[in-house]
Formats: C-alpha cells, sequence, structure tokens
C-alpha cells in the first residue's frame, strides 16, 4: 500500500466540478465512483467544451478587451486530432468506434474534432454523467495596424484568408496547424517562431501543400503601411492579416485567487503540488487538467481518481509543509534547466512519469498506464520529434498519409515504421493500409 493510501473510503463529500468538457466529465465519474455526491456546473447549453465547434467568435479578435462578448470553444474547421486516438481516450473507455456504440462518423486515426465531442457524449451516456450536469450556468464571480489581428482562440475556417498574405504566429502544435491551413487557401502564410534564430532555420522549411508557408523569426514591427519586419528573415511590405498561436492564460473568474494564496500570473498557477492541489488548503479544491503537452484525456482520468480517493479519504496527502517544499522544488528544478515559469505545467516526456506517481498515490488497485500505450506514446513523440528535426516533407508526406487515402510513396513506410517501434503485435495491423484503427489490446469498456 503507497504511503498516502487506506483501504476504504471513509468520507462522502459534496463536490462542484467546473465545467463538462473532458476533465469535468472524467473527474465527475471518478467522484461518484468514490462515492461522492456530484454536481457539474456548466456555462454552455452543451457538454464537450472544446470541442463544440461554433462560428461564433469573441467580440473582440485578440482578446484583449475584457469587457468583450466571449465564446469558449477554440475549434476551428478543418481540424483533426494531433494525436492518434489509440492513445486519447481514457483507460477504461476506449476512442474506438465500439465504445461509441454507432455514434462515430469518423473512424480515421486522427479523426475530426466532431468525432471527439461525440466520443465524448458517448462517454457521458454510457457512465450517465449528463444527469448530473447543470447546464447554462455561470459561477458569480498593435494599435495602427491596418491588417486583421487576431488570436487563434478566434481562428475557425481559412476561407476569409483566401489570396491573402497571412503570419501566424508561435510554431508549436496550433500555430504549425493553423498556417498548413490557412496555407491551403492564402498566397502566403509566414510562419514565425522566436526558436528561428538563424537564416539556416528558415531555409530548412518551407512547407505548405502549394509550398507557400515560408519561415521568419519572430515579428519586431507592424508598420502602419501595412507590412512586418523580422528579428530574422526579410521584411514583408504587405500582410493582411497576423494570426497569434501563441497559447493560452488561466483564468478562473470563480475563484478568490487572492484569499487561497494563488496566481495565474506568467502563464501558470501557483503554488500547486503536483499541478493540482494547494499547499495548507487540504483537498477541498483540486485543479484537473492544467499540465500541457500530454496526452490530455489518460491523465485527467488519473488526476480525477486521485481526488477523488483523497476527498473520500481512501488516499492522503502529504503535510502541507511536504506540498510546499515539492512547490520550491519544482521552481529551482524549472529555473535550473532555463526554463520560464510559463513551461510550469509542460509535461512531455516527463507525462509518463507523472501518471505513475498519480496512480501509485491513488493505490495498488489503480494500473499503470497500460505497456502497449506507454510504448505508443514514446513511438509519437520520437516521430513527433523526426518529423520536426528531420524534415518538413516528411511531415506534409505522414500528413497526406493520415487524413488521405492514397498516400506517396515512402509514406506508409514511415507510418509502419513509427508503429512498428511501438509494439511488435501493431505490426500485423499496421501492415494493412487500409486497416482501420483498433485498439491493439482494447481494455474491457468499465
Ligand atoms: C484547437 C485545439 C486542438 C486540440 N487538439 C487536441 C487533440 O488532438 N487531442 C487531445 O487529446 N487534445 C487536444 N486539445 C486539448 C483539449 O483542450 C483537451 O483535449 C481537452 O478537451 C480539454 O478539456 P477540459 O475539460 O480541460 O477543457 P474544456 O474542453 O475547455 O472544457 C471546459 C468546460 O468548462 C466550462 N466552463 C468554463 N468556465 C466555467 C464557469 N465559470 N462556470 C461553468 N462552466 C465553465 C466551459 O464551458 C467548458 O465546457 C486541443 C485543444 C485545442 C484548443
Amino acid at each position: 500500500m503507497p504511503p498516502h493510501s487506506a483501504a476504504e473510503p471513509s468520507r462522502q463529500c459534496k463536490v462542484a466540478v467546473i465545467g463538462a468538457g473532458a476533465a469535468g466529465l472524467v473527474a465527475a465519474r471518478e467522484l461518484r465512483r468514490e462515492g461522492h455526491d456530484v454536481v457539474l456546473l456548466e456555462q454552455q447549453g452543451q457538454l464537450g467544451g472544446t470541442w463544440i465547434y461554433t462560428d461564433e467568435v469573441d467580440g473582440d479578435l485578440l482578446g484583449r478587451d475584457a469587457s468583450r462578448r466571449r465564446v469558449h470553444s477554440s475549434m476551428y474547421q478543418g481540424l483533426t486530432t494531433n494525436l492518434p486516438r489509440e492513445i486519447m481516450g481514457f483507460a477504461d473507455f476506449p476512442f474506438s468506434t465500439a465504445a461509441m456504440a454507432g455514434s462515430s462518423i469518423d473512424a480515421r486515426r486522427y479523426p475530426c474534432s466532431e468525432e471527439v465531442l461525440r466520443y465524448l457524449q458517448a462517454f457521458a451516456e454510457h457512465y450517465h454523467l449528463t444527469q448530473l450536469i447543470r447546464f447554462n450556468c455561470q459561477l458569480p464571480g498593435a494599435e495602427g495596424w491596418p491588417g486583421l489581428l487576431m488570436h487563434s482562440h478566434n481562428y475557425r475556417s481559412a476561407e476569409r484568408f483566401k489570396g491573402q498574405h497571412v503570419a501566424v504566429l508561435g510554431a508549436s502544435f496550433s500555430g504549425q496547424d493553423v498556417a498548413r491551413l490557412v496555407a491551403q487557401q492564402a498566397a502566403c502564410v509566414y510562419l514565425c517562431a522566436r526558436e528561428w534564430t538563424t537564416q539556416q532555420q528558415l531555409d530548412a522549411g518551407r512547407g505548405g501543400a502549394a509550398a507557400n508557408i515560408q519561415r521568419r523569426g519572430m515579428i519586431t514591427q507592424l508598420n502602419a503601411a501595412g507590412g512586418a519586419e523580422f528579428a530574422v528573415g526579410q521584411a514583408v511590405p504587405q500582410l493582411d492579416a497576423v494570426i497569434c498561436c501563441t497559447g493560452y492564460n488561466y483564468s478562473f473568474a470563480f475563484l478568490d485567487l487572492q484569499a487561497l494564496g494563488l496566481s495565474t500570473a506568467q502563464q501558470h498557477v501557483a503554488p500547486l503540488f503536483q499541478h493540482m492541489f494547494v499547499p495548507g488548503q487540504g483537498p477541498g479544491l483540486a485543479f484537473i487538467g492544467l499540465p500541457w503537452r500530454v496526452v490530455p484525456f489518460p491523465m485527467f482520468e488519473l488526476q480525477a481518481k486521485l481526488c477523488a480517493r483523497v476527498l473520500s479519504g481512501r488516499a492522503s496527502l502529504p503535510p502541507a509543509a511536504e506540498m510546499a517544499a515539492w512547490v520550491q522544488q519544482h521552481e529551482k528544478l524549472l529555473a535550473a534547466e532555463g526554463r520560464p515559469p510559463s513551461q510550469s505545467h509542460y509535461l512531455d516526456y516527463k507525462q509518463l512519469e507523472y501518471h505513475a506517481w498519480l496512480a501509485s498515490m491513488c493505490g495498488r488497485d489503480v494500473p499503470r498506464v497500460p505497456g502497449w500505450r506507454a510504448v505508443v506514446m514514446h513511438a509519437y513523440w520520437l516521430w513527433r520529434w523526426l518529423l520536426v528535426t528531420v524534415d518538413e516533407k516528411a511531415i506534409s508526406w505522414v500528413r497526406h498519409y493520415n487524413r488521405e487515402t492514397s498516400p506517396p510513396p515512402g509514406a506508409g513506410q514511415l507510418i509502419l515504421a513509427q508503429h512498428a517501434l511501438a509494439h511488435p503485435r501493431l505490426w500485423r495491423h499496421f501492415l494493412d493500409d487500409n486497416a482501420k484503427p483498433v485498439n491493439p489490446l482494447p481494455p474491457q469498456v468499465a
């Protein structure tokens, strides 16, 4: 038995979960499984959170005006998941067409956003979560540049950029994805990243179906005539739009952060023990879903299990001083690695370690990430790393392979190698290019 864990739940709590997105839904399931009395408060009229697509956008496209009309979802047309569905789903409710019981509309390995929404709806239905949700319920609580300035949160479709010259700021997952989609309509897309500091890095990647994505360093100046200058790379005399794919700020309007001793400055929530609990506040408040560069759903699931068990007394948190010491150690480590506080919740390759810690805190009966999932995750990261480091061309090949029916020569082998690395038992399945994704070792739907 792990040090902070008891055999039986000894407490039953009344718990409010804010938001019926993926994290809120799995939190509600775990809390109810643990015997707690749960209500899910959702400000919208529908479950699914960020996976609900709408044409509507914020009143202020850059999100600077605090009084703007707000739209929650950042979903846009043409988005397909950036994770293979085999690893994306919850541990005991796989993201497979079988589990979705007839509601699937896109069986591809990297499906469209509507398929994810349907998966979450199927999950809620299977575990009878909808009756726990109170919908429509909210808790109280480059001046002068002539072009269009917007945040990716408000990006919906590429059509408005037809024939235009567009800069996409930020080249992480969403920046690359938005650039690729906009390039299908735009005359030219300039993908700008702080990390590109040499001409050599700019020359390494000229992407897009029509080779119309060019790399640039960060924008240093937007001028009144509509042009832009960059830290590295040739200036552009006329830009029509800039799309900022620069990430998100944390905001908890329903919490008195000051009273809790919490801050959301510098794009992280602090101080938090293991990205979840406020040292000294007990388990009554828990954050589920803060870590990023992760496979979110299975992580939400383990975080939710731990939250439910510390509330019931089946697991317990370390003393406040120990939690505070963890926070200090975490900050020191971040500084030693030369990473800014905004990367506090960035896990990436450390996420399996985090999963293992969560599971061990929950108790022996909570399974670690199954071997095949862990290997697929590793293979996936290796694949992404290869794509980003080796060749931009490989990105378009693999994308093409994953989304289209007739892959160009070479792409099949690349994907096969990716998955062969993942698990020998996947080989046979992936030799068949037309096979639909399946869970290689399907866990039981609970
Ligand atoms: C463009 C985009 C692409 C992505 N692609 C992938 C992918 O391919 N694979 C993947 O696994 N993940 C992807 N993600 C990550 C995605 O955010 C997570 O998978 C997951 O859906 C997040 O779930 P959540 O419950 O934390 O947040 P959300 O889905 O945002 O849900 C939060 C919910 O809380 C509600 N809410 C907020 N404030 C209040 C309040 N005060 N009162 C009541 N309700 C409130 C909101 O209305 C919403 O329903 C993507 C994200 C984006 C933006």
